[in-house]
């Protein structure tokens, strides 16, 4: 038997850290954290409110997330920070606190356009690309989902055929995030020997793009077509490394790790923002903080918030053993996304007429978790991801 230790009494927990996860992260972890928190409430909620409203997103933020090691993070070499995947975690819910939009932004980069040019490109690819990209002067996009194949892109229609020495493709990608923006797309393309990754250059002959607008979510990021039209593409534009569906998922394992971690950072901001308001708007007398109803939305709320934090943590520990199963990020998107959508939906309903306005972040962040809880997999494609792995049969189809 272990002897009963004696203890000091235990500090009150943070409202915003009831299991005090802060003391499970280091040093490196802590100044990343506080670095891009600072970031964000200093440069990003001043303005992405408007951002929203106008349907832009804040180009003039790229150089300096860019300049704080944010774009390719946990990526080595090639002018990447090559920080570990809590790190980079920390780094997503800190920005999407901001916005879903911003750790789009920096999801996309990092782990959709630059992740595969790292993992699948030639030497040649990365040196050329990923030092830009890194640095914010080359903007990446993936181009996966079609029109018509969304859950299930196996299906694509887009496809590459080799005419000598280049590929020439066809077809259209849809609900691309940066595509108008991006200087450099990634597209997956069914070529004779199974699905490949192009790097498609913009400004070549046959590509063009066009934004997609009247979006009442991820307002403040682009979010476009790509087209093809008979556009020629080198062949050494093509990912040597993959062939296969494995390319694109891949990539979208590392993004997805990335949102999980993100969903948390727009948990906090809900929670944040109806617990200060609960604790200051006042009905029947006294502050609405100390009604029975209002704090039971506040207790679930908080409670959520740590669950899902411990889940993103425990993935990110095993990401950086080199341990982590895609079940395992399934488990965590998919949680951690639908509890900060209730989270959010809850903290709207606090902050009564108030929270539907732009002044709060609330509506803005329980309108770009509808996206969240879309792309990358919806909710119900992990589901089945992860009734897959617990029954070993497969209910896709
Ligand atoms: C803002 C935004 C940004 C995006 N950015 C990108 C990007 O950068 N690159 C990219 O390639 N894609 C991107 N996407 C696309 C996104 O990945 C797809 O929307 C997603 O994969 C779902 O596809 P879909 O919208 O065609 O829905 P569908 O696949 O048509 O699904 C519709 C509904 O049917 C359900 N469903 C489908 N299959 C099954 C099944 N077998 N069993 C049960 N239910 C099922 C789904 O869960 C969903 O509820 C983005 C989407 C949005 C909204």
């Amino acid at each position: 038997m272990t002897a009963h230790k004696t203890t000091t009494r235990p500090k009150m927990p943070a409202p915003s850290d009831l299991l005090n996860i802060d003391s499970m992260l280091d040093e490196e972890e802590r100044m990343i954290r506080d670095t891009v928190r600072r970031f964000v409430r200093e440069r990003v909620d001043p303005i992405i409110g408007e951002h929203f409203e106008a349907g832009t997103f804040p180009r003039e933020l790229i150089g300096e997330m860019a300049e704080m090691g944010l774009l390719g993070m946990h990526l080595e070499g090639y002018g990447c920070a090559g920080l570990s995947a809590v790190s980079y975690g920390l780094a997503c819910q800190e920005l999407e606190a901001g916005d879903s939009g911003l750790r789009s932004f920096v999801s996309v980069q990092g782990s959709l356009a630059m992740f595969p040019i790292w993992a699948f490109g030639s030497e040649e690819q990365k040196q050329r690309w990923l030092p830009r990209m890194a640095k914010g002067e080359v903007i990446g996009c993936f181009g996966l989902t079609e029109p018509d194949h969304g859950s299930d892109p196996s299906g694509m229609r887009t496809n590459a055929r080799l005419e000598g020495d280049t590929y020439v493709l066809n077809g259209s990608k849809m609900w691309i995030t940066n595509g108008g923006v991006a200087d450099l797309a990634v597209v997956w393309a069914k070529a004779e020997e199974g699905i490949r990754g192009f790097l498609v250059e913009k400004g070549t002959p046959g590509f063009s793009t066009s934004d997609i607008k009247h979006k009442l979510s991820l307002r403040a990021s682009v979010t476009s077509e790509l087209y093809f039209d008979n556009c020629r593409v080198p062949a050494e534009n093509v990912l040597p490394g993959v062939v296969g569906m494995r390319g694109p998922l891949s990539c979208l394992s590392e993004a997805r790790f990335g949102i999980a971690w993100g969903a948390t950072g727009a948990h906090r901001a809900c929670y944040e923002a109806a617990l200060e308001y609960a604790k200051s708007r006042v009905q029947f007398g006294k502050p609405i903080a100390g009604f029975q109803l209002v704090q039971q939305k506040l207790a679930i709320m908080a409670t959520e918030l740590v669950k899902s934090e411990l889940l993103a943590l425990q993935l990110g520990r095993l990401k950086d053993a080199g341990q982590v199963h895609p079940v395992q990020i399934s488990v965590a998107k998919r949680n951690n996304v639908r509890e900060a959508l209730k989270t959010a939906r809850e903290a709207r309903s606090v902050m009564g007429a108030n929270g539907i306005t732009l002044e709060y972040p609330v509506s803005r962040h329980m309108n770009n978790l509808e996206s969240v809880f879309t792309y990358e997999g919806t909710d119900d494609i992990h589901t089945l991801i992860i009734g897959q792995a617990i029954t070993g049969l497969s209910a896709f189809s």
